[in-house]
């Protein structure tokens, strides 16, 4: 019997706002950014940040989400070294959005809430969790805002709950509520029709899919055996495994009690027109009009409205290339480098005016689709001038069907059994061929032409 996967996301997303939480200490790393008020001092009064809030209900509107009419702060109660004053500041009922949905393809995600709450400190431990003698608390984090997003458990897949997670993301950098300097963090409940294990504290979204994907094994297997059990698990990603964490607390045992320091917040109508009037473009609606706008094929607008800046770059130079040449490139060649060199597109919106004149060359036909693609690859980890990289490399554009004879001809006569095995019905070797001489020529040869030289060669070669 194969069961299905249901799983269920809990998203912490750090929002990027210019203080905390409750306090006016800045948020996001930085030192000395700590007050009575985020250390949880006694008698230290908090005070919300209007900008948070916007912040959420910018979230809460582009995910269709129910708003709640009133904002209700709530201590829960707990006790762990990373809150010194034993209650963390969230919200409970109601929460700030509720009933949200976004659409992953074909596939609708259906969000049960969303609500703020402040992180607590983060803590270290200088060697294993459970056998270090003593952790470290690093309070500068203590009170960043953060948006708690929880799914109904209506994931089937890792994959899925990917591919929810990036546009998730794209959502956030559209609507400048969230950037690297952001951190996410994922808590995910999966359960094969028996009991729901939760795995928590999963950094970042490759993480997510990994930690998924190992817990449906586990889970199979211990089913197997009859030793399956509800537990809270924690994601290791040095051994890539999960391991078994405290016992799980119930909502009960949380204790939790309205927060009496902050006086009830209303939502006016008024403050929810102005945000919405404010939205900027979705990534749906970007898709949609990328398409419409610049015909380019539907799955590179979809690559594109999900990486804002792939797409800044894309909507810089597809007024001067031919948009399906820039989405295209862009799609596969760029993102494949930098995904390669584990980079955003971020880190080269400068070197859009270079990525805009290798294009022209292919366009122009001066140098080789190859040949701009090895050129990216470098320019990615470095910028410099690609005009000048092409003169100085010799990539410029060989048709000179003499030159290209020569080097065809003795690449042919040094792979005889090549020859043979094309001959033998092995066509693919053809494209060992034309590779081969790509790499001789790096990656000037007029591919079309070195194709036709060297089936002519290996027709008139001797049997
Ligand atoms: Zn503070």
């Amino acid at each position: 019997m194969t069961e299905k996967a249901k799983i269920g996301l809990e998203v912490h997303i750090q929002i990027k706002t210019k203080s905390k939480l409750f306090c006016s200490c800045p948020s996001g790393k930085s030192e000395n950014n700590v007050c009575p008020i985020c250390l949880g001092m006694p008698g230290a009064l908090p005070t919300p940040n209007k900008k948070a809030i916007e912040y959420a209900i910018r979230l809460a509107l582009a995910l269709n989400c129910e708003l709640a009419e009133k904002i209700i702060f709530w201590r829960k109660c707990y006790f762990y070294p990373d809150l010194p004053k034993n209650f963390q500041i969230t919200q409970l009922e109601p929460p700030l959005a509720k009933n949200g949905k976004l659409k992953i393809g074909k596939k609708i995600i259906y969000i049960r809430e969303l609500h703020l709450e402040e992180d607590p400190a983060s803590i270290t431990y200088p060697a294993d969790i459970h056998s270090s003698r003593y952790c470290i608390v690093d309070h500068s984090r203590s009170g960043t805002p953060l948006i708690e997003l929880v799914t109904e458990p209506c994931f089937d897949s890792a994959k899925q709950c990917r591919l929810f997670l990036t546009k998730l993301v794209a959502i956030l950098k559209c609507l400048k509520i969230f950037d690297e300097s952001c951190v996410l963090r994922v808590d995910a409940n999966v359960s094969l029709n028996g009991p729901r294990v939760e795995i928590k504290n999963i950094g970042s979204i490759k993480e997510v899919e990994r930690a998924i994907n190992y817990e449906i094994i586990r889970q199979k297997h211990f089913a197997k055996l009859g030793k399956l059990k509800r537990e809270t698990r924690l994601w290791d990603s040095t051994s890539k495994t999960t391991k078994p964490m405290r016992e799980k607390e119930t909502e009960e045992e949380y204790g939790y009690i309205v927060e009496p320091n902050i006086s009830v917040i209303e939502i006016t109508k008024e403050f929810i027109e102005k945000i919405k009037k404010e939205l900027p473009e979705l990534p749906d609606q970007k898709a949609e009009r990328l398409i419409k706008q610049y015909k380019i094929k539907p799955e590179f607008a979809e690559i594109l409205s999900l990486d804002y800046d792939l797409c800044e770059i894309f909507e810089n130079i597809a007024t001067d290339i031919s948009p399906n040449l820039a989405a295209s490139f862009l799609c596969t060649e760029v993102a494949g480098a930098l995904n390669y060199e584990e980079l955003e597109a971020k880190a080269i919106l400068d070197r859009t005016e270079e990525i805009k004149e290798l294009l022209e060359m292919v366009e122009k036909n001066k140098i080789t689709r190859k040949a701009a693609k090895k050129i990216v690859e470098k320019l990615i980890s470095k910028k410099f001038s690609v005009k000048q990289f092409v003169s100085t490399q010799d990539m410029y554009l060989v048709s000179d069907e003499k030159k290209l004879e020569e080097i065809c001809k003795k690449v042919v006569k040094e792979n005889k059994k090549a020859v043979e095995d094309y001959k033998n019905g092995k066509e693919k070797v053809l494209q060992f061929f034309i590779g081969t001489v790509m790499k001789m020529t790096n990656f000037s040869a007029d591919p079309q032409l070195v194709r036709k030289i060297i089936l002519r060669l290996i027709e008139n070669s001797a049997n």
